[in-house]
């Protein structure tokens, strides 16, 4: 009977445990032996447990009833004295609680570390897998969100399954080891008490499926709520110069009101759940007792077994009460796990084709052909855009904001895959180099460079695994660097903030710039690095970056037209299209768009430099 009812209490998460333990199933796997061992351990513990009210039964029947009708002393059929029964019962209570206790200490320990092992690796390949999905992944999700699975959700698996799903497992096997006992003692009787559990599952079926239901609620309203206050705090600058407080205030209200009003329903729920549950078992209880004294009293039953009967509804009633809120308990770690699948289970749009290889070391030839690309179906981007150029040669990408510079880039990276045609580099489709053996050949410098907040000296190690100090040092000397950095309060290790902010825009840019160099890669792109620096800073990164890109293939997008005239190829780009390309001569010669352009900024420039940068 509870086995039925159980399960049904159950249904609801069953797909979701099934899916988690498919899921998670090679790290289990590695664990198995530690998890059959405990076990066994807990298969002992409740073997136990239900020989507990049986020293009891014996010193009622063949002791204390006897006596109290004056019938004691005759040998009872086990041919021990009344005392010599009565200090075994004594002892085998001691020993049964004893050996009892230790196996629920060795299967709870060793449960315990075979969950934190399997939920901890997953959590490490969790992380790696969020730091492989492609851009188009990151930039559609929120943040907040992300880490609350990385961190929170496999904390609540972690706390429910040790502290929730083993002693579930441990009540439902002794209550299905009473249930057995029950029968075996009185049929009748058995039957009468297991009419609480249909009963029980009809009141309660609806209610945990709410409770689930808000459950799951309140944990997306949780990570909605850590989305906001990330973007908030990354924001936080544009904020307090927009005054958007109060508006987000507003927003962060709102949110902060649903996810308390669901959690507030989920938990209400629990408690009515277990007070209902407690009611019923009153009742039962009740109605065995009234029951159980007739048989007794037509002597189908000993008084001490009767006794046995009782303890077990009683020790029934615990585990029952608690079940409920067990399988609540477990819904909400169910939906934790599932979003930790969800997100395990998002493949990488861009991915490392199978027959993908190691790229050689490039020579730096790069090739478009007949490229198209849109970040959602149905607006392209680009379109069928194809140019070929050399090793070594230097490429401006220029072009009105918003035409698609920036992308063209950023195929070259593979951070997104064109949609039809394609990129080779020395004649090799670039899907056919692993990801990490491709990007490991670029050098990036964007405009607003990103520096971690750790020291300069591992900033600029970032650029390569495993780069010496001697190396960051040279690469440091290229960026012209060096004698900023050694002017910094630690020099080397002076740690960063967050935002680079102890480093003005020109020192933050050469950071980069020497961060590029120590790759030494043979393909360089640069995204509009010298944007928003003042005149001397340009100029000292430029300098840099004429050292960086000396020899390289390297891509250059600029508003500057003039900075790029010397340009071995200026591509065009407008309207989704490479409109002209050429050098700077021939496109002049053309008199289309970038010589009409190139004129305009030479004329404003002459009246304003600052006309054009706004
Ligand atoms: P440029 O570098 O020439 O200024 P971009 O390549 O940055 O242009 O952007 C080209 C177009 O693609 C713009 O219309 C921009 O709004 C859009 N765009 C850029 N990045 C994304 C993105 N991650 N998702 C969707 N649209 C994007």
């Amino acid at each position: 009977m509870s086995k039925r009812s159980k399960e049904k209490d159950l249904k609801g998460v069953i797909p979701g445990i099934t899916r988690i333990l498919r899921k998670f199933s090679p790290y289990i796997r590695k664990e198995r032996l530690l998890i059959i061992g405990s076990f066994f351990a807990l298969l002992l513990e409740t073997g136990l447990r239900l020989l507990e009210p049986w020293p009891l039964k014996y010193v009622f029947d063949y002791i204390l009833i006897p006596a109290h009708n004056n019938t004691a002393n005759t040998a009872n059929h086990f041919g021990l004295s009344p005392i010599a029964l009565l200090t075994l019962s004594a002892i085998s209570i001691v020993v049964i609680t004893g050996v009892g206790s230790m196996a629920a200490y060795l299967s709870t320990y060793g449960m315990s570390l075979a969950v934190i092992r399997v939920l901890s690796e997953v959590r490490g390949n969790l992380f790696n897998h969020l730091q492989s999905l492609s851009l188009s992944f990151h930039q559609k999700s929120k943040s907040g969100d992300l880490i609350t699975r990385v961190t929170s959700d496999i904390e609540k698996m972690r706390t429910v399954t040790v502290k929730t799903a083993l002693p579930l497992i441990t009540n439902v096997l002794s209550l299905l080891g009473m249930l057995v006992i029950m029968f075996f003692l009185n049929w009748e009787l058995a039957l009468v008490a297991m009419t609480i559990f249909p009963i029980l599952t009809l009141l309660t079926k609806n209610m945990i499926s709410r409770i689930r239901k808000f459950a799951k609620q309140h944990r997306d309203s949780e990570g909605v709520l850590a989305a906001t206050t990330g973007e908030t705090i990354g924001a936080i600058k544009v904020v307090q110069v927009l005054s958007l407080q109060e508006m987000l205030h507003g927003i962060f209200s709102q949110q902060n009101q649903k996810s308390l009003d669901e959690a507030i329903e989920s938990l209400r729920l629990s408690a009515a759940l277990e007070r209902i549950v407690q009611i019923l078992m009153a009742i039962i209880i009740a109605i065995v007792l009234w029951r159980g004294s007739h048989v007794v009293l037509h002597k189908e039953l000993s008084p001490g077994e009767l006794l046995v009967f009782m303890t077990y509804l009683r020790n029934a009633f615990e585990p029952m009460r608690k079940l409920s809120n067990q399988v609540g308990q477990i819904a909400k770690a169910t939906a934790s796990g599932e979003r930790v699948v969800e997100l395990l289970d998002y493949e990488p749009n861009v991915r490392d084709n199978p027959s993908a290889k190691k790229a050689h070391p490039f020579f730096g030839t790069v090739r478009f052909e007949n490229v198209s690309f849109g970040y959602d179906t149905g607006t392209e981007i680009l379109q069928d855009v194809s140019f070929v150029v050399q090793p070594g040669q230097q490429v401006a990408v220029v072009g009105p904001s918003g035409s698609g510079k920036s992308t063209l880039l950023s195929l070259i990276l593979r951070l997104y895959d064109p949609e039809a045609g394609r990129i080779l580099i020395d004649g090799q489709d670039i899907r056919e180099y692993t990801i990490d053996s491709l990007r490991q050949q670029i050098s990036v410098v964007l405009q607003d460079s990103v520096l971690f907040a750790a020291s300069v000296k591992e900033n600029i190690a970032h650029g390569r695994l495993g780069a010496t100090e001697k190396e960051v040092e040279k690469a440091a000397r290229l960026a012209n660097a060096h004698d900023f950095i050694m002017k910094l309060p630690q020099g080397y290790d002076t740690i960063l903030s967050e935002r680079g902010g102890t480093l003005s825009g020109g020192q933050r840019q050469r950071v980069a710039i020497a961060r590029a160099a120590i790759r030494q890669a043979p393909i360089i792109i640069l995204d509009e690095p010298t944007t928003g620096l003042d005149n001397a800073s340009e100029r000292t990164v430029n300098a840099a970056l004429a050292k960086l890109t000396e020899g390289r293939t390297t891509f250059v997008i600029s508003h500057d037209l003039r900075a790029v005239e010397n340009a071995d190829i200026i591509l065009y780009i407008e309207g989704e299209r490479v409109l002209e390309q050429g050098t700077h001569r021939e496109l002049m010669r053309l008199g289309s768009r970038y010589a009409t352009l190139y004129r305009m900024q030479t004329i404003i420039t002459k009246g304003d430099t600052y006309a054009l940068e706004a």
